[in-house]
């Protein structure tokens, strides 16, 4: 098998989610904190658009750049947010697919990607499968965004700095004086930043403030999986100021030879999507994290969590893996700190689930703790 397997496979592990997965398989109806996907369901006039357009023909591939009325919308909706003139739009399969375009647009082997940490998993990993480098820049205690420690770490090597607020795992969301810190160093060095902004919706303590806001230069990546419960619908989008439609041209180009296009009807029911108001969940979201912090904040070290849904606690005697352990044993899923983090100090739970597995999770927990 040594032979037939790419080398740049192995750059890649999964182990420590797989492990997690393996304990958990002879559970009977655990109290599931490891699930990155909202439990609310699709709204029903998305649904709707969805069988509409599958039943209308609209089944065939779309143009590589996604629909032409999808993009349209996502165009306007960006300059109105940003004020900016043209921007460049890409309909994607997902953020994920966004990601992998971006960085294969974008990033050369050697080139350096600045992350802090902890971080969403699959930037690590497509980084170091392109041969890049990923460079942490440590944001513990508090999952503030660690602007100087990014300062120090540019170098002329540096091609991004990956920015994700709401925050997977921590549940950050970066304060205005935060993001505004980090462009000015951003403008300083002229480096772009990839702006994960996949939960902009999931903000429970005032809005979520967009680089792009403050820099050109930024490369925003949006998605509907979370904000609509469609995670296997696979419908997220990039954009970009006009200073930086070469990026979309490139990204758009490679989509045409990989994923060639989100998924049509999806795209479809994407435009009803937009036009759906999601206060209600976000709100009920909002009492989720509340019963979490609540319940969980005396017994375990925790910061407030404002936005996704996610909460990093610290494990007991700092050591996640054995803490997991303890709880899968007792039922709960949670996902060792090391899978999203150089350090393995802290477990996330995902509080994407009903309120009275929540209080029952917190309960096992806090005997646990
Ligand atoms: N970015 C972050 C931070 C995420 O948590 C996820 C999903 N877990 C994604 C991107 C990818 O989402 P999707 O591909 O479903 O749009």
């Amino acid at each position: 098998m040594k032979d037939l397997i790419a080398d740049r496979t192995s750059r890649i592990d999964a182990s420590g989610i797989r492990k997690v997965f393996s304990l958990a398989a002879s559970l009977k109806d655990p109290i599931n904190f490891s699930i990155g996907q909202p439990d609310f369901d699709v709204p029903e006039a998305v649904k709707t658009e969805a069988i509409k357009a599958i039943q209308t023909g609209q089944n065939r591939y779309s143009v590589t750049a996604g629909d032409a009325e999808l993009r349209e919308k996502l165009s306007e909706q960006i300059k109105a947010r940003f004020g900016w003139d043209s921007p460049s739009v890409l309909v994607t399969s997902g953020v994920s697919g966004g990601l992998l375009l971006a960085f294969l647009a974008l990033v050369n082997p050697g080139d350096e990607v600045i992350i802090p940490d902890p971080y969403f998993v699959m930037y690590k990993h497509l980084v170091n499968m392109l041969g890049g480098k990923c460079v942490f820049v440590d944001s513990y205690p508090d999952f503030a965004l660690p602007v100087e420690k990014i300062k120090k770490a540019i170098t002329n090597k540096t091609k991004l700095i990956i920015v994700n607020s709401p925050c997977n795992p921590t549940g950050a969301v970066y304060p205005v004086e935060q993001i505004k810190a980090l462009a000015a160093v951003a403008a300083e060095r002229d480096v772009v930043v990839l702006s994960d902004e996949i939960y902009d919706k999931f903000c429970y303590d005032g809005d979520c403030v967009s680089v792009a806001s403050y820099y050109d230069k930024c490369l925003i990546l949006r998605g509907f999986s979370k904000s609509y419960a469609m995670t296997g619908w696979r419908v997220g989008y990039a954009a970009v100021h006009e200073s930086l439609a070469e990026v979309i041209e490139q990204m758009t180009k490679i989509q045409q030879y990989t994923f060639v296009c989100s998924p049509t009807p999806f795209q479809r029911a994407a435009i009803a999507a937009l036009e759906v108001d999601v206060s209600d969940l976000v709100a009920a979201y909002k009492r989720k994290r509340d019963l979490i912090y609540e319940g969980l904040k005396d017994s375990f070290e925790l910061v407030r969590p404002s936005g996704a849904f996610y909460a990093f606690v610290g494990a007991p005697a700092g050591n996640a893996s054995e803490f997991v352990e303890r709880a899968i044993a007792n039922n709960v899923l949670i996902i060792p700190g090391q899978v999203f983090s150089e350090k393995d100090t802290h477990f996330r739970i995902s509080y994407a689930t009903n309120n009275e597995k929540i209080e029952k999770g917190v309960d096992i927990l806090r005997r646990l703790a």
